[in-house]
């Protein structure tokens, strides 16, 4: 379908020529006339297929064709879960915004508090954020959301996996009214906490699922390697980082102090290289992302971070150093990569500790992976068995019960899919637990 037979504005269809793009994509096509028919939306789409157009054109177009329900408050407030994510929405939106009166501000954690108040004094109609600064703001009554026309949650299962329930559930009650509309936008949505927290928010939303969270992307070649042990996994990557002819590459790790250990070890080879962790303050963060959006290093080293939304077109190789806990991300990081038909590689390495991991994420996806191997660095490890204490359980119980498939590895704990309470304390939510604060686990030492 043609972007012009939405029956859009004609400023936002020059805005979208200037883009370049002709056709809408598949999520565009369902997204944007049930959104623009005032329905609540909960979209899924696979990585890097256009969400984000998919609600912002819809947004721009309603606050074009309406009136204002309050002379000073936002009308439109976009929601993402990390400071890099809201940027990048808030520069797409900048270039839909551009020919017209709109003024639309960006609020984020680590950023100075009292600057912020005075661009929200300012009574912006867009307001793109993430949720624990916007909620401080919100608390000391620096704008209202009587008037709010559209909350719009992207990534919205990795925010309430964040801990952002408490903050999400503050902006949802402060511009609750008949005529708000809540639009949720991610790749993942299909497990049943998002479903409960939707139920909250949303008033009789239309479901759209282009393909599911586990069909295959197949523009992204995966590929997966057994590890013995970190010195084995280094020398992996380095067979990788002279084998494979990438532009650009990012390369997740669990922790933190992984990421840093990596990146001084591939700088000292004089690779082109740098790390973004949520230890850094927020203007190193924007120099890394914005120097690496240039091309300016060829590697990004990082962890869960920036899984999520970004859209890094030279980006043709991710590599999983450490699979994550949470199967959805392994979705959502190698998304980086295959983006708007672009084809991309995922390289991940499966140790001893990645194993329950790994066949979470092929219960996930509903698939079996083999294994592939290199020659000269091939893996004694073979694999793990299901823990006794799996096996017990069924005997005791005699169920005949399949493990619960999305979820858990079989022995394994089931992930923590128990949202939390949180705030943004700067870098990322640290969640708040007996005893005091807490880092949140993605930053944890495991
Ligand atoms: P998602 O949120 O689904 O991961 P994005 O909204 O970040 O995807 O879009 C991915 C890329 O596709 C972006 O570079 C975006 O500009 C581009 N894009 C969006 N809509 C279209 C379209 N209709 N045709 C071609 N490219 C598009
Ligand atoms: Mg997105």
């Amino acid at each position: 379908m043609q972007f012009n037979e939405f029956g859009l504005d004609k400023r936002l269809l020059s805005a979208i020529e200037h883009m370049g793009f002709e056709q809408a994509t598949q999520i565009q096509h369902q997204a944007i006339p049930a959104a623009m028919s005032g329905h609540d939306l909960i979209a899924s789409s696979k990585t890097g297929s256009g969400k984000t157009l998919a609600y912002l054109l819809p947004a721009m177009q309603r606050l074009i064709k309406n009136r204002p329900l309050a002379k000073r408050d936002p009308r439109v407030v976009i929601l993402t879960p990390t400071r890099e994510l809201a940027k990048q929405v808030f520069a797409q939106l900048r270039l839909l915004t551009s020919g017209t009166q709109f003024k639309s501000v960006l609020i984020l954690g680590g950023e100075n508090f009292n600057d912020q108040v005075k661009v929200l004094e300012k009574d912006p109609q867009f307001i793109v954020a993430t949720p624990g600064r916007l909620a401080d703001h919100l608390s000391q009554g620096h704008f209202y959301l009587n008037g709010l026309e559209l909350l719009i949650l992207d990534e919205a299962d990795r925010m309430l996996d964040l801990g952002f329930s408490k903050q999400l559930a503050q902006i949802n009650k402060a511009a609750d009214h008949r005529k708000r509309q809540t639009l949720m936008f991610s790749a993942t949505l299909d497990h049943a906490q998002v479903n409960d927290f939707a139920l909250e928010l949303l008033n009789k939303p239309k479901r759209i699922a282009i393909g599911h969270a586990h069909s295959e992307h197949k523009d992204i070649n995966k590929r997966f390697y057994l590890c013995d042990h970190l010195d084995h996994k280094q020398a992996l990557l380095e067979h990788f980082l002279s084998a494979e002819d990438y532009q650009q590459m990012i390369i997740f790790t669990a922790t933190r102090s992984d990421t840093e250990r990596l990146s001084k070890a591939l700088s000292a080879q004089g690779l082109s290289t740098v790390a973004l962790s949520g230890d850094l303050n927020q203007s190193q963060r924007n120099q890394i992302m914005d120097g690496f959006s240039k091309g300016q290093q060829k590697i990004l080293i990082t962890t869960d971070l920036a899984s999520r939304g970004l859209d890094l077109t030279n980006v043709s190789h991710v590599i999983n150093f450490d699979l994550p806990k949470h199967s959805e991300e392994f979705v959502h990081r190698i998304g980086r990569t295959g983006r708007a038909g672009s084809k991309g590689d995922a390289i991940s390495f499966v140790g001893p500790k990645d194993w329950w991991s790994f066949k979470n994420i092929e219960a996930f996806l509903q698939q079996n992976f083999s294994f592939e191997q290199v020659e000269g660095l091939k893996a004694k490890f073979k694999g793990l068995k299901p823990k006794k204490a799996a096996i017990s359980d069924k005997k005791q119980t005699g169920a005949k019960k399949k493990p619960v498939k999305k979820k858990t590895g079989q022995g394994r704990k089931a992930s923590n899919k128990t949202f939390h309470f949180a705030e943004d304390a700067g870098d990322m939510p640290v969640l708040r637990r007996k005893g005091g604060l807490q880092e949140h686990e993605d930053n944890e030492e495991s």
